[in-house]
């Protein structure tokens, strides 16, 4: 509507704007909300228009982006103490590609501190709440991104996705997460935290606006030159799924499921079997390994990438009365960072520490691979796999603090996917208590579009619970 000049950019943002006034009370899920920057933009957009300049696939459209992806000029926080003050230099490139597509950056989301967490609770700055129910968490670390589509504060946002982050928080709180193929989109600007793994993701209200968001974002044409580990694939729609085959994974369902998590992911697969698809339970038996071995490797990666908040770089200042580095260093890490981000510096320490390294680190490299391998294999066979986003629904606030091990099970299910390096995304299939269920669907590595267009075609047959009425913040 705004490339063809029915409505104005400035009109589209204002009401992202109200929109944002009335539910930010409640939902908490930006840090920062960017006004006159915002405006500034929609009325460039909207004299481009009025000049017959094509101003972008994404014309005035509001975008959210994750607190630990730079945009130039805005406060990058990643969550933590440790970098109040900071103002991100440049922008990233997913984030330099939506402005180049006309979107407008809105505000930057809330988030558990460096992308640690499930629950978007371990932000320095509060927790962000589920719009469904106000005393439930949105899930995590993406929270604030899934909470500000969901409650209509913009139709779009970016998240981060390591080992759930994008989808965990896209079931919880019913919109589509993607995380795409490792490499798939650039990594340039996204703050590290366990960048063998990590990647940028995407998130919206409808696979139509889910496409039109990755198709920009993604690498289509060439690498980005600026992330040595990217690649780039052209799009490929597959069309319809007649003849498709799905596995229906059985290692996550069954003990500790929710039993109406587990009867909707059977739903979805009768669903695939009733568009032509054939589904047959698939066996993992490694997956067990999955959950031990992500955690063991981001805690590895981001004792070392985290090593760099040093109180001399960036954000929160050493004390001036420090006498020696070493005193500089400790205190300011003692006060900047939360406590799970400590718990994972120590951890990660301890096992790349000598006499533990082989036990620990390098078993978690070779459980990686095998189950890379594995996947791969199950891939020759299946287009698709199918299994939960997450097995239980949206935890109360709080209910997971006291025990991190309890919230590490919240990942259960998406980890795979992101040791594998192939694509995954979780559909808002089902309801449940008042509160969305995302099934989780992955695909083979740079298969990304696959997953949109099976979306879609679901979609279009009215077989997908679209956030429209968000119980709590009406
Ligand atoms: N919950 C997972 C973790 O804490 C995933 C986080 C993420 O994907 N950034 O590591």
């Amino acid at each position: 509507m705004v490339r063809e000049g029915k409505w104005s950019a400035r009109s589209v943002v204002m009401e992202a704007l109200s929109r944002i006034d009335a539910v930010e009370g409640s939902v908490h899920a930006f840090l920062h909300v960017d006004r006159e920057g915002a405006l500034r933009r929609a009325e460039e957009i909207d004299r481009a228009v009025a000049e017959g300049r094509d101003p972008g696939p994404l014309a005035g459209v509001p975008v959210a982006v994750k607190d630990n992806i730079s945009v130039e000029g805005m406060p990058l926080t990643c969550g933590s103490r440790i970098l109040e003050g900071y103002v991100a230099p440049y922008d990233a490139t997913v984030v330099r590609r939506l402005r180049e597509a006309g979107a407008i950056i809105i505000g930057k989301t809330n988030l558990d501190e460096f992308a640690m967490g499930s629950s978007t609770e371990y932000s320095a700055y509060g927790p962000t709440r589920n719009p469904w129910d106000l005393s439930r968490i949105p899930g995590g670390s993406s929270g604030g991104s899934g909470a500000a589509v969901a409650s209509g504060e913009v139709p779009l946002a970016l998240g981060s996705d390591t080992g759930g982050s994008v989808r965990c928080p896209a079931s919880f709180t019913g919109v589509y997460g993607l995380k795409p193929s490792y490499g798939l989109v650039s990594r340039y600007g996204l703050v590290e935290f366990s960048n063998s793994i990590e990647v940028v993701g995407a998130l919206a209200s409808t696979s139509r606006d889910l496409s039109l968001l990755f198709s920009v974002i993604r690498n289509s044409s060439s690498p980005d030159p600026l992330d040595q580990t990217s690649v780039f694939a052209p799009l490929q729609d597959i069309g319809g799924i007649e003849g498709m085959e799905f596995g229906l994974l059985i290692q996550t369902l069954g003990k500790g499921v929710d039993p109406e998590v587990e009867s909707a992911t059977y739903r979805f697969a009768d669903e695939m079997k009733d568009m032509g698809g054939k589904v047959e339970e698939v066996s993992l038996p490694e997956m067990g390994l999955a959950l031990p071995a992500y955690y063991l490797l981001v805690c590895a990666e981001a004792s070392s990438n985290l090593a760099r908040y040093d109180g001399i770089r960036y954000g929160m200042p050493a004390p001036l009365d420090a006498r020696n580095w070493n005193e500089a260093f400790s205190t300011v890490r003692g006060k900047g960072f939360g406590p799970e981000v400590k718990r994972r510096v120590m951890m990660g320490s301890f096992e790349l520490s000598s006499g533990y390294y082989d036990a620990y680190y390098l078993r978690a490299v070779a459980a990686r691979k095998l189950l890379r391998e594995k996947m791969l294999s199950l891939f020759r066979k299946y287009q698709f796999l199918i299994s939960p986003t997450n097995p239980v629904l949206a935890p109360a606030l709080g209910e997971k603090l006291s025990d991190p091990l309890s919230m590490y099970l919240l990942d259960l299910d998406t980890v795979l996917a992101n040791l594998s390096g192939i694509p995954a995304l979780s559909i808002p299939f089902a309801r449940a208590r008042g509160l969305p269920v995302g099934i989780q669907l992955m695909a083979p590595p740079l298969r990304d579009d696959w997953l949109t267009s099976v979306a879609s075609l679901l979609e279009l047959r009215g077989k997908v619970e679209l956030a429209g009425e968000v119980a709590e913040v009406a």
